[in-house]
């Protein structure tokens, strides 16, 4: 995979499409840094060889052009806070105004574009929106693993106006595909794959896939009463997809076929409602009395799970084995996170993707006791089910 490191920037301006889609609160602050410091490494990496940058980006989901509260220029600040230069703002990405900035740009200086969502082009994969947009640089370098599953004018179709010498990815990209290549095709045995959250029909595909690579599939949260239920169980009125029963009694048979340990929760923890303070009590998963709904593992299933997680050599985890946003019902999900750095301690490789367990790592403190946090939900689903992304083509082609 070409990065940055094989490119010497110096006296080039570097266009480079991040993900600086942070959230903000009501005074346009930007309360979690995560994706901005990210990018710092490939920014800098840039500046030192003496090259210039222009930094493209969305932020949110504005619907008709331009708003104030998706303006890049709330995060300015944060930005050259956090790379230690002074950075400039184009108050749109394709006026006069910014290319007159992008091409006034001194070696070590640094421009940020406004919002490229206020264009409709943009995630519309325009051409003509595209190659505008390359006209600000001389290299593109895409650094936004969190948007390569979208084929957008900025994060895939400008890479063609680039020849193959200048065009490369940065270090957040770089790491991903790393890490993703690891599991999926590097992968030290056992591997095994945990796969939570509340739809089956979400995951299906994902599923299908890791059973090609997967030695264990672990199933929780929400979509386990789905198997359940197509298996003969009684599942009160847990969160089922009735249209789904099929898909799941096929995905257990393929499993069999196939070889592979898929693992359905033998016990759940039950609740009267769904809230925190419901009562609650531990149940067979296929005995769940009428009135009552499963909303997360039941300890045997934890314990089972943990076996299963700390004799892995490789671990790929999406998805919470239930509500864990409730104190009540985070006990497997909070097991499972506490297994997976046991795991990473003893030698295993661990990547944690996807919104939720990313969310629940974090939770319990244990970013930095696994391998890999991923910064991407979907692209990360994404590269799985398809092997690769739009946006990483785009630069390979
Ligand atoms: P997903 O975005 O599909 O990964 O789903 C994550 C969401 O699934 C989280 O907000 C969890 O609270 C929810 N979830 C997990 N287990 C259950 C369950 N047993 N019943 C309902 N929702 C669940």
């Amino acid at each position: 995979m070409k990065t940055v490191d094989s490119i010497n920037f110096s006296n080039k301006r570097a266009v480079i499409r991040v993900d600086f889609n942070v959230p903000l609160n009501e005074k346009f602050e930007v309360t979690d840094t995560t994706r901005i410091r990210a990018a710092i490494p490939t920014l800098k990496k840039i500046l030192k060889d003496g090259g210039s940058i222009v930094l493209m980006s969305h932020l949110g989901r504005p619907k008709n052009g331009a708003e104030n509260k998706f303006s890049l220029k709330h995060i300015v600040g944060e930005v050259s806070k956090q790379l230690g230069t002074a950075v400039q703002f184009a108050d749109d990405c394709i006026s006069d105004e910014a290319f007159a900035k992008s091409s006034a740009l001194k070696n070590g200086e640094v421009l940020l574009l406004e919002n490229l969502r206020f264009y409709k082009e943009e995630e519309k994969g325009n051409e003509d929106f595209a190659q505008k947009l390359s006209k600000h640089g001389n290299v593109y370098v895409n650094d936004a693993f969190g948007t390569a599953h979208r084929a957008h004018a900025s994060t895939a179709v400008m890479a063609k106006f680039f020849g193959a010498e200048a065009k490369c990815f940065g270090y957040v990209m770089a790491g991903e595909v790393a890490s993703i290549n690891k599991v999926l095709n590097e992968a030290q045995k056992p591997f095994t794959a945990i796969v939570g959250g509340a739809k089956v029909s979400d995951k299906i595909l994902i599923i299908e896939q890791l059973m090609n690579k997967a030695d264990n599939i672990l199933i929780g949260g929400g979509m386990a009463f789905t198997f359940v239920k197509a298996m003969g169980g009684h599942i009160g009125k847990s969160l089922c997809e009735e249209d789904r029963l099929e898909t799941a009694k096929e995905l257990l048979n393929k499993a069999k076929a196939k070889g592979v340990n898929l693992y359905i929760p033998t016990d759940a923890v039950i609740a009267d409602n769904f809230a925190n303070d419901a009562n609650k009590k531990e149940s067979a998963i296929n005995a769940i009395p009428d009135g009552w709904l499963g909303l997360d593992i039941g300890a045997q299933s934890a314990k089972q799970f943990g076996e299963v997680i700390k004799n892995s050599k490789t671990i790929l985890w999406n998805g919470p084995m239930g509500v864990f946003e409730m104190s009540s019902f985070e006990n497997g999900t909070k097991q499972a996170a506490f297994d997976i750095a046991e795991a990473t301690k003893n030698g295993a490789y661990t990547l944690i993707g996807g919104g939720d367990s990313v969310a629940a790592i974090n939770k319990y403190n244990l970013a930095d006791k696994v391998s890999y946090v991923s910064t991407g939900g979907g692209a990360l689903l994404e590269y799985i089910e398809n092997g690769t992304l739009p946006g990483v083509q785009a630069i390979e082609s």
